[in-house]
Order: structure tokens, then C-alpha cells, then sequence
């Protein structure tokens, strides 16, 4: 029997190891077989406070890992299919073994939406991003697409345009879905920001490795065209990883993990933590602080049992 058992393999999730073991509780954290959370999906992290010359996504992670290692925690690779309750305690169910719990923390993160089209998946970390917070430095006076209509793609043009020579939006409907105040910003940037609306894109194309065009086509089929571009940012959306979960805990209609503000779920004892359950800020250190939030519910839950 855990103490607890925290699932995912991210920032959020290592952070929530570090409080719990550190508070001599019996930790596992269980992830699954390949590290994807975002920040190991990451370059260079420039806002993680304490690092003034920016940190390795990568390494960030890894040295959270050890932290939690160094203060008790232990760590196994599986794929949690569910979470079942009993009286006393929780069962987390992998395919190979089961394990019990008293307290669990979900972690699991949310993978950003890809379009699957040619080309894609070869230029991902090649001028393709999914991450404008993380990214933008590197397109310094450079052309960008991005695609999206949401607030996530106007908050990556207002992002990108202090950086960059110019953008296109590209839209597959003729009006965005971004809040009025979001759009107002973005279309007040007119010399900077052009939109394509009604495309869709058909293909990432690119020459020596990186990026150079991208193909559209009118959704009416009225035409195709192909526009210049050393960099592309996908802002359709993310996510959550939360299938495993959708059983016990309620979710929202997006299939984030609903919390209150100190991330419990809908059941008790069962605490989430990252980008499952967070609809709005995505970063690194809004992830540790909710790890470090459902450390210290779980361990006042242990208590007060
Ligand atoms: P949204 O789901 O709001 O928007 C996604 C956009 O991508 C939509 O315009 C959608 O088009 C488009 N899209 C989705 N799939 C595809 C596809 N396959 N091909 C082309 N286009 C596609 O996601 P966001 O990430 O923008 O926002 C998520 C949530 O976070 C929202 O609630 C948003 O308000 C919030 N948010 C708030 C911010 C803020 O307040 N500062 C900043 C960022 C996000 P269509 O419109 O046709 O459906």
C-alpha cells in the first residue's frame, strides 16, 4: 500500500513526488514508457525562474526527476488503463500489475492537436512548433504562419509580431473563435499580421532540414497556393490526457479533469495536478505549483484519515 501514487511523467507530476516523499510519505509515481511531456518536447525554457540563462526543457524535467529520486521516491514504466476505489484505498491498473493506493495524483498532461498532414510530423522542432511561449526568440525577423482562430493563436500572433518580420494567420472559417478583446489586438497589428481565412493547410514542405513553405488550399476548393514561411505554430487546441480517468473522476466538456482551486477532483483523495485539469496558462511553473498544491492536499488528506 502507497501513501501515494502519482501518474504522469511531467513537471507537475515530479514536483508533487518531491513534496510527498520530502514529507516521508511512500511514493511511486508511474509514467508511461516514452518521456512526452511538453517540456521534454522543449528546446530552450527562457521564463523557468531561477535559470537567468534559460534551462533545457529536457533537463528541467530530468533534475526534477532526480530530486524527487533523492528524497525517496520511486518510479516505474506503465501505462495506467484506470483507477477503480474501495473503502480504503485506491487501485490503479496497469495492463501487467495493480497497485494500491491511498491517494492518487493525476498528472498526465494534454498533448497539443496536430493537423497529420504531410510533412508535419518530419519538420516537428524544425521551424514546426506547437509552443509560441517557448519558441518565439528563435524566429527573429523571420516570416511565421500560424494556424488557428482560437485565443491561443491570437495570443501567439501578439507574441510572435515582437519578434518576428511578419505573420499570417491561417483560418479554416471566415471568422475567429477568439475572444473580441483578443481579436481586437491581432487585427489592430494590420502592417504586420495577414490572414488567410477559409484555408486549410494541405502540407509542410521545407528544404536543408528546416522549414520553408507551407501548402493551402480554399476549404470552397476555389484555389491552392503555397506561402514562404520559416516557421509554423499550431494553435488548434490541445488535448488532455484524461481517457484512463474518465470513469472516476468528472471532467469538463473539453475532457479536462475538473478541480476545484486546490486541485482536488470529484472524488476524495484523488488530486490532479498540470495540464489535465488546466484550460488557460500551460506553463512549466503553473504545473510544478499545482504538483506542489496536490502534494499538499494528499498529505492532509493522509492525515486527517
Ligand atoms: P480553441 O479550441 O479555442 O481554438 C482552436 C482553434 O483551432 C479554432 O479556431 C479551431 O477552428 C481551430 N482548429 C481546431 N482544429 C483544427 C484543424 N484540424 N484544422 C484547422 N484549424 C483547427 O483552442 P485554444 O487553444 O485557442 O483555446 C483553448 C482554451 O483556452 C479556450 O477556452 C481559450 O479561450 C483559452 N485561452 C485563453 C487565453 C487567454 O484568455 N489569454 C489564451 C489562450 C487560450 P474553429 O474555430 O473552426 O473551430
Amino acid at each position: 500500500m502507497y501513501d501515494v501514487i502519482i501518474i504522469g511523467g511531467g513537471i507537475a507530476a515530479h514536483t508533487a513526488a518531491i513534496y510527498t516523499s520530502r514529507a516521508n510519505l511512500k511514493v511511486l509515481v508511474i509514467s508511461a514508457s516514452m518521456p512526452l511531456d511538453q517540456l521534454t518536447m522543449t528546446t530552450l525554457v527562457e521564463n523557468y525562474p531561477g535559470f537567468s540563462e534559460g534551462v533545457m526543457g529536457p533537463e528541467l524535467v530530468l533534475e526534477c526527476k532526480k530530486q524527487a529520486q533523492k528524497f525517496g521516491a520511486k518510479y516505474e514504466t506503465k501505462f495506467v488503463n484506470s483507477i477503480t476505489k474501495s473503502k480504503k484505498s485506491f487501485q490503479i491498473i496497469t495492463k501487467e500489475k495493480k497497485y494500491a493506493s491511498k491517494t492518487v495524483i493525476i498528472c498526465t498532461g494534454a498533448s497539443p492537436r496536430l493537423l497529420n498532414i504531410p510533412g508535419e510530423k518530419k519538420y516537428f522542432g524544425k521551424g514546426v512548433s506547437t509552443c509560441a511561449t517557448c519558441d518565439a526568440a528563435l524566429f527573429k525577423n523571420k516570416s511565421v504562419v500560424i494556424i488557428g482562430g482560437g485565443d491561443t493563436a491570437m495570443e501567439y500572433t501578439l507574441m510572435l509580431s515582437k519578434f518576428t518580420k511578419d505573420i499570417t494567420i491561417i483560418h479554416r472559417k471566415n471568422k475567429f473563435r477568439a475572444s473580441k478583446a483578443m481579436q481586437d489586438k491581432v487585427l489592430k497589428l494590420e502592417n504586420k499580421v495577414k490572414i488567410k481565412w477559409n484555408s486549410v493547410v494541405k502540407e509542410v514542405v521545407g528544404k536543408d532540414n528546416f522549414v520553408n513553405s507551407i501548402k493551402i488550399e480554399d476549404v470552397n476548393k476555389n484555389g491552392k497556393s503555397k506561402i514562404s514561411c520559416e516557421g509554423i505554430f499550431l494553435a488548434i487546441g490541445h488535448n488532455p490526457n484524461t481517457e484512463s480517468f474518465k470513469n472516476i473522476v468528472q471532467l469538463d466538456s473539453q475532457k479536462y479533469i475538473k478541480t476545484d482551486n486546490s486541485t482536488k477532483t470529484s472524488i476524495p483523495g484523488i488530486f490532479a495536478a498540470g495540464d489535465c485539469q488546466d484550460t488557460k496558462y500551460w506553463q512549466a511553473v503553473t504545473a510544478a505549483a499545482t504538483g506542489c498544491m496536490s502534494a499538499l492536499e494528499a498529505e492532509k488528506y493522509i492525515s486527517d484519515l
